[in-house]
């Protein structure tokens, strides 16, 4: 039953067991009310009826005696008189409680009617003797009258003053028990009332104590039930069983958890799955390794997909998001399954592998390389996929996940400068300091968040007097940082692989600037800086060539900067993309000449263009002789090698001057201008222009 219900029920319970007291007290007020009356009305009066009648009788005898005494005739009329009064008195006081009796059919009894009967029995009896008594005192005188009395009328006198006395009594006891039976009724009437409250208090109780009981303990199970959803405890059952409103309520409940519960999958889901692959994301991967014993052993590996970025800039990246999918897959089925696969982000993959060591690390990483082996079919198109490992083990290469990821990324990165497909971490050399650790891991966020700018730096021809170039610098507004300069992050961005995901953007990026000077009518070639990683990178070469096309920019209006030492990592690797970059049409420029120890010879068989000369020998040139000399003769070499010679750092007007006199070039440096944010570089330009065709 419905609470509502219950309540209803029980509240008119009450109300008519309160109308039930209302209703019995009020009829017996109503009795005791008509009994009173009754005695105050009837009762009452016949009492004093009765009591005349005895008095009257009484008093008309004693008028007897005294005739009966009386000789002179002249002293007997007014005792006549009197008696005479008497006894009509008495008559009409006895026809009165005839009449009231015959009224009062209550009152009324038997005995009573036979009493009243006797009563006019003797009193007619009694008259005639009477009669005879007055006659015999007129007639014969008070004497013989007194014989006759004695003889004759004073038993019939007493009977009647027995009976009229008797009568009295009688009449006084009715009232006597009317007043009883009055008491009785009101004590009666008390008991009952009483009674009937105390049963409705007693009913009340157990009503009460039943819907509170019906209610109270429903609540309590709704209570628990949302204190447990408030705990996070979406698992207990919902009590059942409940018609009423507490039952809807207790649904409710049961809804409202069950909503809780499928969004917290959701949000779980969100915050734990990568979306793309439904494998775990990174932040599943760094819960899952707090959750290992803190005395374990075992493996972290990273898995980088070669050339993921070129398949995704080449087919677009539906595709790319296909073979990621593929390769997820993949991974997926690999058997054993290691403890947790997650996709990290882009195509970069890692593994934890509880209780392994070196060589079962080893073992895993074969077989990660062997399922990528299959090629992958996409409308008809074979795609070869390769990929990259690195393993760092635990505890010996780090305790915490972020640093066994950090260092198997840097095992990736040797594995792919050293052309093999994994390498260990514990082979490559020591981290950098702590200090740049916390930049290293911002990065890859400020990219994301446009952190990163290019400032352009003009590289002024003396042969034309134009600016015929400029270096493409790169920058990072650091939140918090401010201007960080490049060597403060690049070294780092080239131990960690970042640099591969920095160079594609700032080539892309430095290609449409190039192309809307064009368009604006300025002939000026950028230059940008490819380091170590990039230059090794075998698929670099198309990489550009494509971004070429889409933006329409012709190969030999690029330029790119290639250090020595960058050469040095892998010349027979370096000189065939360099071939090929060669035979693209890009333009090669060879960075920082004179810091390392290649010999001009060795250059002279690589396909560049130009030739920087480091800013260490420019700096003072016009002033030490021996850098004067250095940078002499090396401008010299290179003019009959076909090179042209850039001067990098050139600050003074001195300097500036020594180098044109000694026919450099071009030349870069303060003295010209410092390197620009790109809004500033176009006007920087036409203001230097216009300034130089005034002089
Ligand atoms: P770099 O390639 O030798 O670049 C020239 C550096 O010399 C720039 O420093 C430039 O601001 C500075 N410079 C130019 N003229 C003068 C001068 O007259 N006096 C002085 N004192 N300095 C001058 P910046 O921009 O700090 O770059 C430092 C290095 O960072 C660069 O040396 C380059 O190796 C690296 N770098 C900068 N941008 C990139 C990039 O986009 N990719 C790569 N891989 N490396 C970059
Ligand atoms: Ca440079
Ligand atoms: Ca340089």
């Amino acid at each position: 039953m419905r609470i509502g219900s219950r309540l209803v029920i029980s509240f008119a319970v009450l109300l008519g067991l309160l109308f039930l007291v209302a209703v019995v007290s009020l009829s017996h007020f109503g009795k005791l009310t008509a009994v009173t009356q009754t005695i105050v009305d009837v009762q009452a009066q016949r009492v004093a009826l009765a009591h005349t009648a005895d008095k009257r009788a009484l008093s008309a005898a004693n008028c007897l005696l005294r005739l009966l005494q009386t000789s002179e005739r002249e002293q007997r009329i007014p005792l006549y008189t009197a008696m005479d009064a008497d006894i009509s008195d008495l008559d009409a006081a006895i026809a009165e409680i005839g009449t009231l009796a015959e009224n009062d059919l209550n009152m009324r009894s038997a005995s009573e009617n036979a009493q009243l009967d006797h009563l006019n029995e003797l009193r007619s009896s009694y008259d005639d003797l009477f009669r005879i008594t007055v006659e015999t005192i007129e007639l014969e005188g008070p004497a013989r009258a007194h014989k006759h009395f004695v003889t004759k009328t004073q038993s019939a006198l007493n009977a009647l003053l027995k009976e009229t006395s008797a009568l009295s009594e009688r009449q006084q006891r009715g009232m006597h028990a009317g007043l009883e039976q009055l008491r009785q009724a009101e004590a009666g009437a008390r008991t009952l009332v009483i009674l009937i409250s105390l049963g409705a208090l007693l009913v009340g109780s157990l009503l009460a104590w039943i819907i509170a009981r019906s209610i109270v303990k429903p609540v309590r199970e709704a209570v628990r039930v949302a204190d447990t959803i408030a705990h996070g405890d979406l698992t207990q059952p919902i009590p059942a069983g409940h018609a009423d409103e507490m039952g809807q309520l207790l649904q409710s409940l049961g809804v409202m958890r069950d909503s809780i519960s499928s969004r917290e999958e959701k949000i779980l889901k969100l915050a734990y799955r990568d979306t793309l692959t439904d494998l775990p994301n990174r932040t599943l991967f760094l819960e899952e390794f707090s959750r290992l014993a803190a005395d374990s052993t075992g493996a972290v590996l990273m898995l980088d997909i070669n050339r993921f970025a070129l398949i995704n800039n080449a087919l677009g990246y539906p595709v790319g998001d296909l073979i990621l999918r593929v390769v997820g897959k993949r991974l997926n089925e690999l058997s054993p399954s290691p403890r947790l696969i997650a996709r990290l982000w882009g195509d970069k993959f890692a593994f934890l592998l509880a209780d392994a060591n070196k060589e079962t690390a080893r073992a895993f990483a074969d077989a990660i390389l062997a399922t990528l082996q299959n090629p992958i079919t996409l409308d008809n198109q074979r795609l070869d996929i390769g990929g990259n490992l690195g393993i760092a083990l635990y505890p010996q290469d780090g305790e915490d996940p972020s640093t066994l990821l950090r260092r198997a990324e840097m095992a990736i990165n040797f594995a792919k400068q050293h052309h093999v497909d994994f390498a260990y971490a514990a082979d490559i050399g020591d981290e950098p300091v702590h200090e740049h650790l916390s930049l290293i891991g911002e990065m890859r966020e400020a990219l994301e968040r446009n952190e990163f700018a290019i400032y352009y730096q003009p590289k002024f021809s003396f042969n034309t007097e134009k600016i015929s170039g400029t270096e493409a610098l790169l920058r990072w507004n650091h939140p918090t940082r401010g201007l960080v300069p490049p060597m403060r992050f690049i070294p780092f961005a080239e131990q960690t692989g970042f640099i591969r995901e920095i160079t594609p953007w700032l080539l892309e990026q430095v290609i449409a600037h190039a192309a809307e000077w064009r368009r604006q009518g300025w002939d000026i070639i950028p230059s940008v800086n490819l380091s170590t990683l990039d230059l090794i990178d075998p698929w670099l070469v198309e990489h550009i060539s494509g971004l070429l096309q889409k933006h329409g920019l012709a190969a030999g209006q690029l330029c790119l900067e290639i250090t020595e030492s960058a050469l040095m990592e892998d010349p027979e690797i370096a000189l065939r993309h360099l071939n090929q970059m060669s035979a693209l049409g890009l333009k090669l420029s060879i960075d920082d000449y004179g810091s390392g120890q290649a010999s001009l010879a060795y250059l002279k068989k690589l396909p560049v263009n130009e030739l920087k000369i480091d800013r260490e020998f420019v700096t003072s040139v016009s002033e030490l002789p021996k850098n004067a000399a250095i940078v002499r003769s090396t401008i010299l070499l290179c003019h009959e090698l076909g090179l042209s010679v850039v001067a990098e750092g050139a600050e003074t007007a001195a300097e500036l001057d020594w180098l044109q006199h000694n026919h450099c070039d071009v030349v870069q440096g303060y003295g010209i201008a410092k390197p620009m944010p790109l809004a500033d570089f176009l006007p920087w330009v036409s203001a230097f222009e216009q300034r130089a065709g005034k002089l």
